[in-house]
């Protein structure tokens, strides 16, 4: 990754992403977190200007867009609010595995109304039962006749009491544990598909988390996507592409505590200066520096790789894993700088701490991130 300049049109999507965050979503940042509002009427505007569904390509009405430009836009997205944020990229997150196991007829049939109507879409794959372990679903999916009928609950399934369409992940046989694991497209007025009532969050309130259950729902044999036992690569693939966006996402968070921190120790005095006049600010100040240029730079360098045609489960476990552990760490820094002040939910940066903690938990647990992260490098030796 030998040039780390941006090109004319990777700056004017940043641009756009940036007037678009700070006109649009920082205003409304504050109340939609305190009432845990799901404003709707944004994620509308972010689509019409086509900051949405940022990963489909234009041969199905997106943008087609690479994953370092859709990174550049969650970065600044996510500096106006990591909830809005994490609503608005769900359509990637769900729409991707059409991308990845979907024939060319599924992908034409349920790509373009994305892009030509605003509507939202749910990545199911998580249940009550546990997310880490995604090869022991217990959704089952039993085939009858040119149907299969789904039968199960997923959890902390973002946008879910708004999606009109979803991609479930659930097994023919819990036995097969992986290999029985099928991918669906289930749109939501399907009977039997149950969206429950939003979860009340830490963080990220302004993005709508509920569970989702399937009562014996029929989905026809033409939404599976791939072949049976195909699902659980299919959401590995998925995971694989969508992890980078969540390191810009984390990357926005910290950029954002580090632009508060440093305005408010040039203005907060103490002992008769700026606090940031005192050597130990300044030191904060530095790591907080150091560490948000790192997870930018592994962020591109895993979008990077991607868009040259790599898979990038290292990489991208690398950057999610960096890029979250170093935004609530710089977080945590910049509500120091604050002081009591901080902690109060009159200023921006304990709202961004709650954000910061989000992404070291979705889309794969840090500690997941490891067990990849660790086997690659061991594999590399043995
Ligand atoms: C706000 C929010 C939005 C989300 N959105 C979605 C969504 O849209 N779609 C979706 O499918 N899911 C979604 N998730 C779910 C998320 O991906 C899971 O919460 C995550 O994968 C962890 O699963 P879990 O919560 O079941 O934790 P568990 O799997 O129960 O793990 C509990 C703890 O144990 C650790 N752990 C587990 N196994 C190991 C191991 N082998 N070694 C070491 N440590 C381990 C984990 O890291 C974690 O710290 C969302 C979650 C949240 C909170």
């Amino acid at each position: 990754m030998p040039d780390f300049s941006l090109s004319e049109e990777e700056r004017s999507l940043q641009d756009l992403a940036r007037k678009f965050a700070r006109t649009e979503m920082a205003p409304h940042a504050a109340e939609c977190d305190r009432a845990g509002r799901f404003p709707e009427e944004i994620y509308r505007k972010a689509w019409e200007l086509g900051l949405m569904n940022l990963n489909v390509p234009t041969e199905y009405g997106g943008s087609g867009l690479t994953l370092l430009q859709q990174c550049l836009i969650v970065e600044e997205l996510a500096h106006a609010c990591a909830g809005m944020t994490t609503s608005i990229i769900a359509n990637c997150l769900a729409l991707e595995p059409i991308l990845i196991g979907g024939s060319e007829e599924q992908r034409k049939r349920f790509l373009p109304g994305f892009c030509s109507e605003y509507h939202l879409a749910s990545f199911c794959l998580t249940e009550p039962g546990g997310g880490s372990d995604a090869g022991a679903l217990k959704t089952r999916a039993v085939r009858d006749g040119d149907h299969y009928v789904l039968t199960g609950e997923k959890c902390f399934i973002t946008n879910g009491p708004f999606a009109s369409l979803y991609t479930v992940f659930a097994t023919t046989d819990p036995a097969l544990k992986h290999s029985g694991i099928c991918a669906f497209v289930v749109s939501r007025d399907t009977p039997g598909v149950v969206p429950g009532k939003e979860e009340e969050k830490m963080g990220h309130r302004a993005s709508a988390t509920s569970t989702v259950r399937f009562e014996g729902a029929r989905i026809p044999l033409e939404n599976r996507l791939g072949g049976e036992g195909d699902g659980f690569s299919i959401a590995m693939r998925t995971l694989d592409q969508t992890r980078t966006p969540i390191g810009a996402l984390a990357t926005g968070i910290a950029q954002a505590a580090l632009d508060h921190a440093a305005a408010y120790s040039l203005k907060r005095e103490t002992f008769g200066k700026p606090i940031g006049e005192h050597q130990a600010i300044q030191i904060k100040l530095a790591n907080m520096t150091m560490e948000l240029r790192a997870a930018r730079l592994l962020t591109w360098q895993s979008a990077w790789t991607i868009d040259h045609g790599q898979r990038g489960s290292l990489e991208s476990s690398v950057a999610k894993c960096y890029a979250s552990d170093a935004s609530m760490r710089i977080a945590d820094e910049a509500l120091q700088i604050f002081g009591g002040y901080g902690y109060m939910k009159d200023y921006p940066v304990e709202k961004l701490l709650r954000d910061a903690k989000l992404a070291q938990i979705y889309e794969g647990s840090n500690e997941i991130q490891r067990i990849v992260i660790a086997r690659q490098l061991l594999s590399a030796y043995a």
